[in-house]
This record gives C-alpha cells, sequence and structure tokens, in this order.
C-alpha cells in the first residue's frame, strides 16, 4: 500500500535522540533553546517559542495577541478543527468565512462583511501548504486595526513573493506532528515579530509564570513545553527541510502533468508569485467517471491510499453549529467537502508509484 504520508526519517535522527537520552537533559533545555534559534530563519519571524503541539502554538499564538471571551475571530471553516478550536479554547468566537473554489483558502474578498466592533482577529490557514491572499487581507487587517494569526500549520518553508510562511502574521504557528512536511512526532513553533509577544508565549508554556525563574503566578498557563528529544529529532529534519520541499513540488508537478487533461479531475492550483508546499496535493473530482467516493476506493483496491481533507466545514460541527450556524451558510466549502480527494506526495514516492496513482486515475477516463 502506497502510504498518505510517511514521515522522512533516518539514523541522523536516531543518533540526536539517543545522544540526548545519554545527556541527562531529556525535557526542555538546550535543543529547544538550539531550534528556537534556528527556526527564526526558516520563517523570517524574529522570535520563535517551541511548543509540544502546532494546536499549543495556535493557542498560545490567540492568548498572546489578546483574544478573549467575547471577542470574535474570522477564520475558515475549511480547515483541521484545531483552528477553530483553539478560537474556542480563549471563549472567543468563530466567524466563518467561505473559501475560494481554486486555493481552498479563505477568500479574502468576502472577509469585509463580516467584521463588527467584536472582531479583534483574523485566523488565516495557508492551507495544503499554499498562502494565503495577503496582499488583500493586510490591507483589510490595517484598516480595521485587526491582528493576523496565521496558522501556517501545514506550510514550513512556503514563500510569497519571496516572502516565508509564518510572516505573514503578526504572530503564527507551525506544527511538526507526524504526517506534517517535517516532523518530529509532535511539536509546534510560535513565531513573531513582536518581543512581547514572545515573551509572554515563554511564560505561558509554563504554567502562566510571573517570570522565567521563580514560583510565581499571575495568569491561567498550561504545559505546553517541547522536550529536547523533540528538538533534537526537529533539528536534524531542518537540515532536510529543502530537499523535502523540493521532492514534494516535483511530486506535485508530475502528477499535474499526468492528471491535468483528464475530464473531471482539477489538479491544484499554484497562484502567481507563490511557491506551494504540498502538504496536501488535493483534487477536485466533479464531473469524473466515479464521484469522489468511489475514486478512493478504485484506488484502495489499487493499493494507493488517499484522504479527505476536509469531509466537513467546520461549522457543521455539534460544537461549533451553536453559535447559530447551518447547511448552506458557507456553500463553496461545502460543495468541495464532497470533491476533494488528497493523494499521496510525500518524498518517499518513486517514479512508479508516481505512474501508478496517474495510470489508475487516467484507466477510468
Ligand atoms: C496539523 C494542524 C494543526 C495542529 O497541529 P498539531 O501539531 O496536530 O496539534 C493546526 N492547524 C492546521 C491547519 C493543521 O494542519
Amino acid at each position: 500500500m502506497i502510504p498518505i504520508a510517511k514521515p522522512f526519517l533516518g539514523e541522523e535522527e536516531i543518533k540526536a535522540v539517543a545522544n540526548v537520552l545519554k545527556s541527562g537533559i531529556i525535557a526542555q533545555g538546550p535543543k529547544v533553546n538550539e531550534i528556537e534559534e534556528k527556526f527564526t530563519k526558516i520563517s523570517g519571524a524574529k522570535y520563535a517559542v517551541a511548543l509540544n503541539s502546532g494546536t499549543a502554538a495556535l493557542h498560545t499564538a490567540l492568548k498572546v495577541a489578546g483574544i478573549k471571551e467575547n471577542d470574535e475571530v474570522i477564520t475558515t471553516p475549511f480547515t483541521f478543527i484545531a483552528t477553530a478550536n483553539t478560537i474556542l479554547m480563549q471563549q472567543a468566537k468563530p466567524v466563518f468565512v467561505d473559501i475560494e473554489e481554486d486555493t481552498f483558502n479563505i477568500d479574502a474578498e468576502k472577509i469585509n462583511e463580516k467584521i463588527t466592533k467584536k472582531t479583534k482577529a483574523i485566523v488565516t490557514v495557508d492551507l495544503f501548504g499554499h498562502l494565503c491572499d495577503y496582499d488583500v487581507i493586510d490591507e483589510i487587517a490595517e484598516k480595521n486595526n485587526l491582528i493576523i494569526i496565521e496558522d501556517a500549520c501545514q506550510a514550513v518553508n512556503a514563500e510569497y513573493k519571496d516572502k516565508k510562511a509564518g510572516s505573514f502574521g503578526d504572530v503564527a504557528a507551525f506544527s511538526f506532528y507526524a504526517t506534517k512536511n517535517i516532523t518530529c512526532a509532535e511539536g509546534g513553533m510560535m513565531v513573531t515579530g513582536n518581543k512581547d509577544f514572545a515573551g509572554k508565549a515563554k511564560l505561558f508554556r509554563q504554567h502562566g509564570r510571573a517570570d522565567m525563574a521563580g514560583y510565581d503566578y499571575n495568569d491561567i498557563g498550561y504545559n505546553y513545553r517541547m522536550t529536547d528529544i523533540n528538538a533534537a529529532i526537529l533539528l536534524e529534519q531542518l537540515k532536510k527541510l529543502d530537499f523535502l520541499t523540493k521532492k514534494r513540488i516535483e511530486n506535485a508537478q508530475y502528477l499535474s502533468e499526468g492528471l491535468g487533461g483528464i475530464k473531471g479531475i482539477g489538479v491544484p492550483a499554484v497562484k502567481k508569485g507563490h511557491k506551494h508546499v504540498f502538504h496536501q496535493y488535493t483534487i477536485k473530482v466533479d464531473g469524473f467517471k466515479l464521484d469522489r467516493d468511489e475514486l478512493a476506493k478504485h484506488l484502495n483496491k489499487k493499493g494507493i491510499a488517499s484522504s479527505i481533507f476536509y469531509p466537513k466545514s467546520l461549522h457543521l460541527c455539534e460544537h461549533i453549529k451553536k453559535f447559530g450556524y447551518g447547511g448552506g451558510d458557507f456553500p463553496v466549502a461545502e460543495e468541495l467537502s464532497k470533491q476533494v480527494l488528497s493523494l499521496p506526495v510525500h518524498p518517499h514516492l518513486t517514479k512508479e508509484q508516481l505512474d501508478l496513482i496517474i495510470n489508475s486515475i487516467a484507466e477510468l477516463e
């Protein structure tokens, strides 16, 4: 079976973990400091704070940005649940905006109509590794005095006009979960150009300490610390980042060349000026011989795993519906959730496997 995702790990990571275990410092320590320092270069942001998941990084970003009870936070309904759940963790209200049909990202042109006096921030999601339309979003944020929180969990190393993912928000979050483009099993990073945000994040991940040293606390906090074991893995992954990114882009190009001409199969768009890093390679199945679910079954029989990101627009989740959302509110997201199918694009794929994926679809035409 060709898996939908597979971490790219070697002897380097194994050795790095062994060294940390032998060192006696296994929780947050010097490796975490090192990865934070290195990560500022990857993201183009001045400060980086390591956390134990992308969800923790997003939650911390919302907290340090001052998001609190009764605030409204604009975001996309077509994303992983953590994007909305972290807004709920701060007792704020997720206010959704429908998405673009081509990039699956928030439709920047529709943000204005959702802004009220209570709106504090926009959580943008660089979905599947393609950055949002920040030319428009920046302008809206500036005009309305809104904070941009960039969920870059899927977009490490992506670029728009030579600017790096993570540098578009006032604060941004990355994830290093096992399926992400680089991984340390579980891990996250908050990055920001704001010194105050970075300082607050370092206290928030330590139970809300009043300062870095003592046992005085003046706010709620969590244990969101990354361990040196995870940081050591991530340091090795960073060395491979450009290679892994290049592989994904090449695999995606190869798939699009093979699938691009097939009627009823829509290949992913890459907009002008963008470097799409293909965390997912997501096709749209609309007007093809088989419907989306039948195609997934067919691929499975051929030994190819595929996945649906995402089968349900978040406004239809039980615990989010109670804000007054219902079917039909976000027609583009709802329609796309019936059409999307993500195919393997990870760096382990061989040319033969890519050909098998293409031919298994092309043969049905
Ligand atoms: C993976 C992901 C997260 C959460 O990251 P975890 O490390 O799994 O907690 C948040 N948002 C998006 C868009 C993601 O893809």
